[in-house]
Protein backbone atom coordinates (compact mmCIF):
# COMPACT_ATOMS: atom_id res chain seq x y z
CA UNK A 1 0.00 0.00 0.00
CA UNK A 2 1.44 3.57 -1.31
CA UNK A 3 1.87 6.38 1.77
CA UNK A 4 -1.37 7.84 -0.26
CA UNK A 5 -3.73 5.65 0.35
CA UNK A 6 -2.69 4.76 3.68
CA UNK A 7 -3.24 8.33 4.57
CA UNK A 8 -6.69 8.12 3.56
CA UNK A 9 -7.04 4.71 5.71
CA UNK A 10 -5.86 6.34 8.81
CA UNK A 11 -7.14 9.85 8.68
CA UNK A 12 -10.42 8.93 10.76
CA UNK A 13 -11.30 5.80 12.73
CA UNK A 14 -14.05 4.81 10.31
CA UNK A 15 -12.10 4.25 7.38
CA UNK A 16 -9.48 2.58 9.08
CA UNK A 17 -12.29 -0.25 11.13
CA UNK A 18 -13.90 -0.82 7.83
CA UNK A 19 -10.78 -1.95 6.19
CA UNK A 20 -9.74 -4.23 8.51
CA UNK A 21 -13.74 -5.79 8.86
CA UNK A 22 -13.43 -6.16 4.68
CA UNK A 23 -9.92 -7.95 5.16
CA UNK A 24 -11.27 -10.50 8.29
CA UNK A 25 -14.67 -11.05 5.83
CA UNK A 26 -13.81 -11.88 2.63
CA UNK A 27 -16.78 -9.89 0.53
CA UNK A 28 -18.38 -9.30 3.89
CA UNK A 29 -19.72 -12.36 4.39
CA UNK A 30 -19.41 -13.12 8.03
CA UNK A 31 -20.16 -16.66 9.20
CA UNK A 32 -19.77 -18.17 12.76
CA UNK A 33 -16.65 -18.23 14.42
CA UNK A 34 -17.05 -21.25 16.46
CA UNK A 35 -18.80 -23.58 13.99
CA UNK A 36 -18.02 -22.22 10.52
CA UNK A 37 -21.71 -22.11 10.12
CA UNK A 38 -22.89 -18.88 7.60
CA UNK A 39 -26.65 -18.74 8.60
CA UNK A 40 -26.23 -16.06 11.40
CA UNK A 41 -28.85 -13.25 12.38
CA UNK A 42 -27.79 -9.40 13.42
CA UNK A 43 -28.79 -8.60 16.91
CA UNK A 44 -28.10 -5.55 18.67
CA UNK A 45 -24.77 -3.62 19.48
CA UNK A 46 -23.32 -4.48 16.15
CA UNK A 47 -23.15 -8.12 17.01
CA UNK A 48 -24.27 -11.11 15.27
CA UNK A 49 -25.56 -14.55 16.41
CA UNK A 50 -25.50 -17.95 14.56
CA UNK A 51 -28.70 -19.61 13.92
CA UNK A 52 -27.28 -23.21 14.81
CA UNK A 53 -25.05 -22.91 18.17
CA UNK A 54 -26.32 -19.82 19.37
CA UNK A 55 -22.11 -18.15 19.30
CA UNK A 56 -22.62 -14.26 19.57
CA UNK A 57 -20.06 -12.35 18.33
CA UNK A 58 -19.31 -9.22 16.78
CA UNK A 59 -16.49 -8.26 13.56
CA UNK A 60 -13.37 -9.06 15.55
CA UNK A 61 -14.32 -11.32 18.24
CA UNK A 62 -11.43 -13.85 18.06
CA UNK A 63 -9.10 -12.03 15.96
CA UNK A 64 -5.92 -10.54 16.29
CA UNK A 65 -7.48 -6.82 16.23
CA UNK A 66 -9.35 -7.76 19.36
CA UNK A 67 -6.07 -8.88 21.51
CA UNK A 68 -4.68 -5.03 22.62
CA UNK A 69 -7.26 -2.43 23.57
CA UNK A 70 -5.71 -0.48 20.60
CA UNK A 71 -8.34 0.90 18.35
CA UNK A 72 -8.16 0.24 14.39
CA UNK A 73 -6.50 2.94 13.56
CA UNK A 74 -3.26 2.25 15.78
CA UNK A 75 -3.10 -1.27 15.08
CA UNK A 76 -2.58 0.15 11.41
CA UNK A 77 -0.10 2.62 12.10
CA UNK A 78 1.76 -0.04 14.07
CA UNK A 79 2.08 -2.58 11.01
CA UNK A 80 3.08 0.51 8.86
CA UNK A 81 5.77 1.27 11.03
CA UNK A 82 6.68 -2.31 11.68
CA UNK A 83 6.95 -2.65 7.57
CA UNK A 84 8.91 0.20 7.23
CA UNK A 85 11.10 -1.49 9.74
CA UNK A 86 11.05 0.70 13.21
CA UNK A 87 11.61 -1.07 16.65
CA UNK A 88 9.08 -1.01 19.21
CA UNK A 89 10.65 1.43 20.78
CA UNK A 90 10.42 3.95 17.96
CA UNK A 91 6.99 2.90 16.98
CA UNK A 92 5.70 3.55 20.91
CA UNK A 93 7.62 6.93 20.53
CA UNK A 94 5.85 7.94 17.13
CA UNK A 95 2.61 6.85 17.93
CA UNK A 96 2.29 7.36 21.61
CA UNK A 97 1.60 3.93 22.63
CA UNK A 98 2.88 2.44 25.75
CA UNK A 99 6.02 0.17 25.28
CA UNK A 100 4.58 -3.14 26.44
CA UNK A 101 1.74 -2.43 23.97
CA UNK A 102 3.89 -2.32 20.90
CA UNK A 103 5.93 -5.19 21.63
CA UNK A 104 2.90 -7.43 22.04
CA UNK A 105 1.71 -5.99 18.77
CA UNK A 106 4.78 -6.18 16.40
CA UNK A 107 5.27 -9.62 18.38
CA UNK A 108 1.30 -11.01 17.08
CA UNK A 109 2.74 -10.06 13.27
CA UNK A 110 5.58 -11.73 14.04
CA UNK A 111 3.67 -14.89 14.76
CA UNK A 112 1.33 -13.78 11.97
CA UNK A 113 4.68 -14.17 10.08
CA UNK A 114 5.83 -17.79 11.30
CA UNK A 115 2.40 -19.09 10.93
CA UNK A 116 2.27 -18.15 7.69
CA UNK A 117 5.77 -19.01 6.24
CA UNK A 118 6.41 -21.03 3.24
CA UNK A 119 5.28 -24.86 4.38
CA UNK A 120 7.43 -27.57 3.23
CA UNK A 121 4.70 -29.02 0.51
CA UNK A 122 6.51 -26.95 -1.71
CA UNK A 123 10.43 -28.45 -1.55
CA UNK A 124 13.04 -26.35 -2.60
CA UNK A 125 14.94 -27.67 -6.06
CA UNK A 126 17.68 -26.95 -8.61
CA UNK A 127 20.39 -25.38 -7.45
CA UNK A 128 20.24 -25.03 -3.70
CA UNK A 129 22.93 -23.37 -1.03
CA UNK A 130 23.45 -25.02 2.19
CA UNK A 131 25.38 -23.17 5.01
CA UNK A 132 24.82 -22.59 9.17
CA UNK A 133 25.84 -19.66 10.68
CA UNK A 134 25.51 -18.32 14.59
CA UNK A 135 23.74 -15.83 15.98
CA UNK A 136 23.68 -13.76 19.42
CA UNK A 137 25.94 -14.22 22.15
CA UNK A 138 27.63 -11.40 23.69
CA UNK A 139 31.20 -13.01 24.07
CA UNK A 140 33.73 -11.57 21.23
CA UNK A 141 36.01 -13.70 19.61
CA UNK A 142 35.04 -16.69 20.08
CA UNK A 143 33.47 -17.30 16.76
CA UNK A 144 32.58 -19.65 14.05
CA UNK A 145 31.17 -22.94 14.47
CA UNK A 146 31.00 -24.46 18.07
CA UNK A 147 30.85 -20.63 19.19
CA UNK A 148 29.62 -20.35 23.32
CA UNK A 149 26.21 -18.94 23.88
CA UNK A 150 25.34 -18.22 20.48
CA UNK A 151 22.25 -19.86 18.40
CA UNK A 152 22.77 -22.39 15.44
CA UNK A 153 21.14 -21.68 12.15
CA UNK A 154 20.87 -23.47 8.91
CA UNK A 155 19.72 -21.76 6.10
CA UNK A 156 18.77 -23.29 2.48
CA UNK A 157 18.59 -21.15 -0.20
CA UNK A 158 16.76 -22.15 -3.94
CA UNK A 159 19.09 -19.65 -6.55
CA UNK A 160 16.73 -17.51 -8.10
CA UNK A 161 13.98 -18.48 -5.46
CA UNK A 162 13.49 -18.27 -1.72
CA UNK A 163 15.53 -19.10 1.58
CA UNK A 164 14.44 -20.95 4.39
CA UNK A 165 16.04 -20.61 7.44
CA UNK A 166 15.67 -22.82 11.11
CA UNK A 167 17.19 -22.43 14.47
CA UNK A 168 18.99 -25.70 14.84
CA UNK A 169 19.98 -27.27 18.28
CA UNK A 170 23.21 -28.39 16.53
CA UNK A 171 24.80 -28.20 13.17
CA UNK A 172 25.59 -32.55 13.57
CA UNK A 173 25.23 -34.21 10.19
CA UNK A 174 22.20 -35.64 11.31
CA UNK A 175 20.70 -32.51 11.91
CA UNK A 176 21.36 -31.03 8.99
CA UNK A 177 20.98 -33.47 6.36
CA UNK A 178 17.43 -33.93 8.02
CA UNK A 179 16.04 -31.09 7.10
CA UNK A 180 17.89 -30.73 3.90
CA UNK A 181 15.66 -33.95 3.01
CA UNK A 182 12.37 -32.65 3.98
CA UNK A 183 13.31 -28.93 2.34
CA UNK A 184 15.51 -29.91 -1.03
CA UNK A 185 13.96 -31.75 -3.76
CA UNK A 186 16.43 -35.09 -4.41
CA UNK A 187 18.29 -35.03 -7.61
CA UNK A 188 18.73 -30.84 -6.93
CA UNK A 189 21.98 -29.42 -6.99
CA UNK A 190 23.41 -28.55 -3.36
CA UNK A 191 26.36 -26.18 -3.03
CA UNK A 192 28.02 -26.20 0.37
CA UNK A 193 31.38 -25.24 2.42
CA UNK A 194 33.82 -28.01 3.22
CA UNK A 195 32.19 -28.64 6.61
CA UNK A 196 32.44 -32.14 7.40
CA UNK A 197 28.64 -32.26 8.11
CA UNK A 198 27.67 -31.73 4.77
CA UNK A 199 29.67 -35.14 3.75
CA UNK A 200 26.57 -37.61 3.01
CA UNK A 201 24.61 -35.35 0.76
CA UNK A 202 25.80 -36.97 -2.02
CA UNK A 203 23.70 -40.34 -0.18
CA UNK A 204 20.77 -38.77 -0.05
CA UNK A 205 20.07 -37.97 -3.84
CA UNK A 206 21.64 -35.13 -4.44
CA UNK A 207 24.26 -33.66 -6.58
CA UNK A 208 27.08 -32.50 -3.99
CA UNK A 209 29.57 -29.66 -4.78
CA UNK A 210 31.39 -27.79 -2.46
CA UNK A 211 33.59 -24.71 -2.35
CA UNK A 212 36.69 -24.53 -0.29
CA UNK A 213 36.70 -20.90 1.39
CA UNK A 214 40.62 -21.42 2.56
CA UNK A 215 41.71 -21.19 -1.26
CA UNK A 216 39.05 -18.95 -2.72
CA UNK A 217 35.40 -18.08 -2.81
CA UNK A 218 33.73 -19.27 -5.74
CA UNK A 219 34.96 -21.30 -8.40
CA UNK A 220 32.39 -21.13 -11.77
CA UNK A 221 28.74 -21.60 -10.31
CA UNK A 222 30.38 -23.69 -6.87
CA UNK A 223 29.70 -20.71 -4.59
CA UNK A 224 27.20 -20.35 -1.28
CA UNK A 225 27.20 -16.25 -1.95
CA UNK A 226 23.57 -16.22 -2.24
CA UNK A 227 22.82 -17.83 1.41
CA UNK A 228 25.66 -15.69 3.27
CA UNK A 229 24.08 -12.68 1.42
CA UNK A 230 21.15 -13.54 3.43
CA UNK A 231 23.16 -14.14 6.73
CA UNK A 232 24.52 -10.72 6.25
CA UNK A 233 21.22 -9.22 5.70
CA UNK A 234 19.78 -10.81 8.91
CA UNK A 235 22.86 -9.40 11.10
CA UNK A 236 22.46 -6.33 9.74
CA UNK A 237 18.97 -5.79 10.83
CA UNK A 238 18.90 -7.53 13.60
CA UNK A 239 21.19 -5.29 14.94
CA UNK A 240 19.05 -2.47 15.46
CA UNK A 241 16.67 -4.77 17.96
CA UNK A 242 19.66 -4.51 20.76
CA UNK A 243 19.64 -8.18 21.88
CA UNK A 244 16.98 -10.12 21.09
CA UNK A 245 16.49 -12.95 23.74
CA UNK A 246 16.77 -16.51 22.71
CA UNK A 247 13.19 -17.63 23.18
CA UNK A 248 12.66 -14.49 20.98
CA UNK A 249 15.00 -15.48 18.64
CA UNK A 250 13.15 -17.91 16.20
CA UNK A 251 10.47 -15.09 15.34
CA UNK A 252 12.43 -12.59 14.74
CA UNK A 253 14.76 -15.12 12.32
CA UNK A 254 11.27 -15.64 10.43
CA UNK A 255 10.77 -12.15 10.49
CA UNK A 256 13.53 -11.55 8.42
CA UNK A 257 13.04 -14.78 5.88
CA UNK A 258 10.11 -13.15 5.21
CA UNK A 259 11.38 -9.71 4.50
CA UNK A 260 14.18 -11.43 2.30
CA UNK A 261 11.43 -13.53 0.54
CA UNK A 262 9.29 -10.78 -0.07
CA UNK A 263 12.38 -7.31 -1.01
CA UNK A 264 10.39 -5.13 -3.56
CA UNK A 265 6.77 -6.33 -2.13
CA UNK A 266 4.13 -4.42 -0.54
CA UNK A 267 4.91 -6.00 3.12
CA UNK A 268 1.93 -4.21 4.14
CA UNK A 269 -1.19 -6.10 2.64
CA UNK A 270 0.96 -9.13 2.95
CA UNK A 271 0.89 -8.61 7.08
CA UNK A 272 -2.87 -7.64 7.22
CA UNK A 273 -3.83 -10.82 4.90
CA UNK A 274 -1.47 -12.68 7.45
CA UNK A 275 -2.98 -11.77 10.62
CA UNK A 276 -6.57 -12.10 9.44
CA UNK A 277 -5.40 -16.06 8.26
CA UNK A 278 -4.48 -16.49 12.13
CA UNK A 279 -6.76 -18.67 13.87
CA UNK A 280 -8.55 -17.51 16.94
CA UNK A 281 -6.94 -20.72 18.55
CA UNK A 282 -3.16 -19.23 18.17
CA UNK A 283 -3.56 -16.43 19.34
ZN1 LIG B 1 -22.07 -21.36 15.27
Amino acid sequence: MDLKSFERLIKQENPARLYLVKSCWKNYRRFCIKCRGYKIYRIAGKRYRCKRCGYTFHDFTGRWINELHITPKQWLWVIKLFEVELSAKKISEQIKLSYPTVLKAVNIIRLAIVANSPNSDNLLKGEVELDESYFGGRRKGNRGRGAFNKVPVFGILERNGIVKVEVVKNVKAETLLNLTVQTVRRGSIVYTDKFKSYDSLMFCGYRHLKIDHKKKFSSGKVYINGVEGFWSYAKERLIKHHGVSKERFPLYLKEMEFRYNNRGKSLFNLLVNYLTNLVPDLL
